[in-house]
């Protein structure tokens, strides 16, 4: 076993001062057990914890570190940046910079707006079609995750028609009222809710290619039949690329699936580490934002110079090596075949979804297509997975709700690497039931 000595003493300490001892949840361990592992550093594909122990990162901070921890190439651009001051509160040239590359690689992107934060860009999204509309409903579905904006925290309702209610404490009836939850890949029921609902519904939210509740892909026709009943029923439809924007192609999901959302959210790999979001699109609905427009959003860091270099010279990075994908795509096909195979030669026929960087072994032998196929899983088989690839160096998403993100510094010999720890962490896991 790995020694976790001095993470287990700053996790104890953390406790009495942050909520659960960390900053955001699934940092915890809850869904897997155990204590966080404390990082201390990293540089390209390897993790280095406050114990000294190595890893080889399947998170990559949940996806912005496409390229490897660390890359020069975004280091650089943050050094020079820091010369001049870390922030003005005023407009600046790398903004401008930033937006017309956002525009020039997500091809839906007509404006867009910078914030500091993937939630930041969906509640605001969300808000800008209210205003556009004159509408309040949104609808979205269930394991799609939008950030914890009081809107999107709300769980469906008994039946596909009926309002949804809040999933956390400290969201109001009033707000539930407004949010519809459907199942992920059922388009009739989205056209039930649509039909429940006449010219109410202001915007229609998903992840494009789901990355929050495991990896699950849209079926054929799904996106585009969402694109046509959205136009037909005049509702803003709003593709939230937070996870897939610039990592799927160099224009997100709606890039490689061909269907152009009305408006854009973005996060993680656009800011390459530093806190950046962004939400854009078609011109006559961003224009509906201040001081353009009447919808008030603002933020007094965003933009900030250091973000901004940081994300352009990653963006840029990029748009300037698109082969990059066709290279991250194969190397994830080798992790997610070689997993879909190893699993079958131990006899566990598990499922394992891939949409080209992205990929996730379920523990079920069902299809997963949906939340509910995900919740099929056998999530103790899975901790116990989690646990016995931590002590082998590779470093998993704590819970099986969640995908697993290539890097560029994921090299031939590292997926060897992971393919064996794989083989033996899934017997380990299965011996021990
Ligand atoms: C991470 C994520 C968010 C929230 O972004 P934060 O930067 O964590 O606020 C929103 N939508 C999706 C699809 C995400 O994956």
């Amino acid at each position: 076993m790995l020694n976790h000595t001095n993470s287990a003493a700053l996790f104890d300490q953390a406790k009495s001062l942050i909520p659960g001892g960390v900053n955001s949840p699934v940092r915890a361990f809850r869904s897997v057990g155990g204590g966080p592992v404390f990082m201390q550093s990293a540089q390209g594909a390897w993790l280095t914890d406050v114990d000294g122990n190595r890893y080889v990162d399947f998170i990559n901070s949940w996806g912005p570190m496409i390229l490897g921890h660390a890359p020069e190439v975004v280091l650089e651009a943050v050094r020079e940046a820091l010369q001049g001051s870390l922030s003005f509160g005023a407009p600046t040239q790398r903004e401008v910079a930033m937006a017309g590359l956002i525009r020039e690689m997500v091809p839906s992107i007509e404006k867009v707006r910078l914030v500091n934060s993937g939630t930041e860009a969906c509640m605001s999204a969300i808000r800008v079609a209210r205003g556009y509309t004159g509408r309040s409903k949104i609808i979205k579905f269930e394991g799609c995750y939008h950030g914890h904006g009081d809107s999107f925290l709300i769980a469906a309702g008994s039946g596909a028609l009926t309002l949804g209610t809040p999933d956390s404490a400290g969201v109001t009836e009033g707000v539930a009222q407004d949010t519809i939850t459907v199942a992920y890949n059922d388009l009739a029921a989205v056209k039930a809710a649509v039909d429940a609902n006449p010219e109410q519904v202001a915007a229609l939210i998903l992840e494009p290619v789901v990355g929050n509740m495991g990896l699950v892909a849209p079926g054929p026709g799904f996106l585009q039949g969402l694109r046509d009943l959205c136009t037909a029923n005049g509702i803003v439809l709003i593709f939230d690329e937070v996870m897939t924007g610039f990592r799927l192609a160099p224009g997100g999901a709606q890039e490689l699936y061909g269907v152009t959302p009305d408006l854009t959210t973005l996060g993680k790999i656009i800011g390459g580490g530093l806190p950046v979001g962004a939400y854009g699109g078609r011109e006559d609905i961003m224009n509906c934002v201040a001081p353009a427009g009447k919808v008030y959003q603002a933020g007094t860091l965003s933009g900030n110079p250091l973000a901004t270099a940081a994300g352009f010279a990653q963006l840029s990075y990029l748009r300037d090596n698109p082969a990059l994908y066709e290279q991250l795509n194969a190397t994830t096909t080798r992790l997610a075949d070689g997993t879909r195979k190893i699993a079958a030669e131990l006899g566990l026929n598990y499922t394992v979804n891939q949409v080209g960087s992205m990929f996730s072994l379920f523990f079920t032998a069902e299809p997963v297509n949906s939340l509910d196929d995900a919740k099929k899983s056998d999530t103790a088989a899975f901790g116990r997975y989690f646990h016995a690839m931590l002590n082998r160096g590779i470093y998993l998403a704590p819970s099986q709700y969640e995908a697993l993100f290539v890097s560029t510094a994921i090299t031939s010999d590292i997926v060897d690497l992971y393919l064996s720890a794989c083989r033996e962490s899934l017997q380990e896991a299965h011996a021990q039931r």
